[in-house]
């Protein structure tokens, strides 16, 4: 933009100076006492004195619309400083604007840049905030629960898996302190014992058990300070990484291990002493001897199937063994499983009862996997039932709840309340069931197994002591 400044009346001056002069000059001309000498004398003052002050306020008017024009450029500074002032002479360069154009150029070239920095921080504004929205919705894919506090304990981010465990949205709870947010007052504490030691152990794991969803689960969190530009500590990140599910597979690993240690170490026992024995000589009639070979070969055989029974279970559990999931009918598994013991039924005398719905109801299962659960509850049955008694394998269709439930009853010795809720557990024996019949305590666990596991069924027991019990297993009707 160009500013122009009119400058006219500097010629009127030059003039009025002229003419004033003039009149002074040709009233001194003129011999003294002549009235021209005294009046052209006052003439030619008073046109010099009024162009002086014609001048002085022609000159501040002009200055004044020089900074007037001035504020007006400077006041278009937001949209840029281009340009210079000049007045209307032809004189671009004059002195009196010279400073002010220097100033509007070096602004200018200021702006430029500011204009120019302005844009690149513009830019890298947006990509710090693209690169926080990819970080959060990488975080948001991790199943871990991950939070953040700042330094007042304050939430300052959580991801979904935290929202989630943890019971709170983070819309609503951002920069609330952690107080208001969380309910366990163990894991409070700890982020607060982790900002506080702060950057002297800037990475800290603990093992902490809590109630999540209403059922204890156990974390390994981990808890990182995190330190600002100027070595501060800014935020503390905590990482909750559920291990319940490691923790039990660890205990029952050692209860496994000690509990086939103990059961293998019976049957061993006996046949260490019965051979002993006959090697010491003690028994020396041949109809003890043969009791002593019955005895040992009867424990060999034990401590087979119970080998085998351990490598079954430990075979099917770690996903050795394929499963290939297909229609099945339950009333086929049913009538397979009772042809299979058939001959225990009948030693036993036990009556069975069926009740099998068509096979057109189908289940979607692996044949052979859901075949040895029945196996193992049917066999248990008839195992502990005495003499003469009764079994009933229901299989019952429920078209509104879309299950199958598989049933299988007795009336044998039942099980006590107290042993109900382990006899899942594997090598769980009933202490006052085991001398009715021999076992390993594996089957009802690789029931369990199958069922839940494998199938996404459900499996529970019924029982009363001298009366008899009920096993029943449900899965998901096919449609
Ligand atoms: P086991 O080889 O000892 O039979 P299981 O795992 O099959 O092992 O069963 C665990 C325990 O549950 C058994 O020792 C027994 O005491 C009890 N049990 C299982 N089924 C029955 C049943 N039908 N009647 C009474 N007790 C049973």
């Amino acid at each position: 933009m160009t500013i122009s400044v009119r400058g006219k009346l500097e010629w009127l001056f030059v003039l009025a100076m002229l003419v004033g002069g003039t009149c002074i000059a040709w009233g001194v001309g003129r011999p003294e006492g002549d009235v021209l000498h005294r009046n052209m004398n006052y003439l030619g003052l008073l046109i010099l004195v009024t162009a002086a002050m014609g001048s002085l306020g022609a000159f501040r008017r002009s200055h004044r619309k020089l900074l007037l024009h001035l504020g007006e450029q400077l006041e278009s500074v937001q949209g840029g400083v281009e340009g210079h002032i000049v007045l209307d002479r032809s004189d671009e360069d004059a002195w009196e604007t010279r400073p002010v154009n220097h100033g509007l150029a070096i602004l200018g070239k200021q702006m430029d840049e500011f204009r120019l920095a302005n844009q690149a921080l513009t830019i890298h504004a947006r990509l710090a905030k693209t690169q926080q929205q990819q970080s959060e919705n990488i975080l948001g894919l991790v199943s871990d629960a991950v939070f953040v506090t700042n330094r007042f304990d304050e939430l300052i981010y959580a991801n979904q898996a935290a929202e989630h465990l943890l019971g709170f949205q983070l819309s609503a709870s951002l920069r609330r302190n952690i107080d208001q947010v969380l309910s366990d007052g163990v894991l409070i504490r700890l982020i607060r014992e982790a900002r506080t030691t702060g950057l002297n152990h800037p990475r800290q794991v603990v093992e902490h058990t809590f109630d999540a969803h209403h059922t204890p689960q156990t974390f390994r969190m981990t808890l990182n300070c995190i330190a600002g530009p100027n070595g501060a500590m800014t935020a503390v990140v905590a990482i909750l990484h559920d291990v319940t599910r490691e923790k039990e597979v660890e205990r029952s690993k050692t209860e496994f291990v000690a509990n086939v240690s103990h059961e293998l170490k019976t049957p061993l026992a006996s046949i260490k002493a019965y051979t002993e024995m006959l090697m010491d000589g003690e028994v020396s009639d041949p109809e003890s001897i043969q009791d002593f070979y019955r005895t040992i070969s009867g424990e060999t055989e034990r401590l087979h199937g119970m080998i085998d029974r351990i490598l079954t279970v430990s075979r099917i559990e770690s996903g050795a063994v394929p499963v290939s999931l297909e229609p099945v009918s339950m009333t086929a598994v049913v009538k397979q499983v009772t042809n299979l013991i058939a001959p225990q039924i009948q030693a036993k005398r036990i009556q069975v009862e069926e009740e099998l719905p068509p096979v057109y109801y189908q289940v979607e299962a692996d044949y052979d996997l859901i075949c040895q659960a029945v196996l193992n509850l049917a066999s248990n049955a008839v195992k502990y039932t005495p003499e003469e008694g009764m079994i009933r394998i229901a299989v019952l269709v429920d078209e509104k709840r879309g299950v199958v439930t598989t049933e299988i009853a007795d009336t044998g010795v039942g099980i006590p309340p107290e042993d109900l809720g382990r006899v899942f557990d594997k090598f769980y024996r009933v202490r006052t069931n085991s001398a009715v019949a021999p076992g390993t305590g594996l089957g009802l666990p690789l029931a369990k197994f199958i069922v839940e596991s494998i199938h996404n069924g459900t499996i529970s027991v019924i029982s009363e002591p001298g009366v008899g019990s009920t096993f029943s297993f449900e899965l998901p009707l096919m449609a």
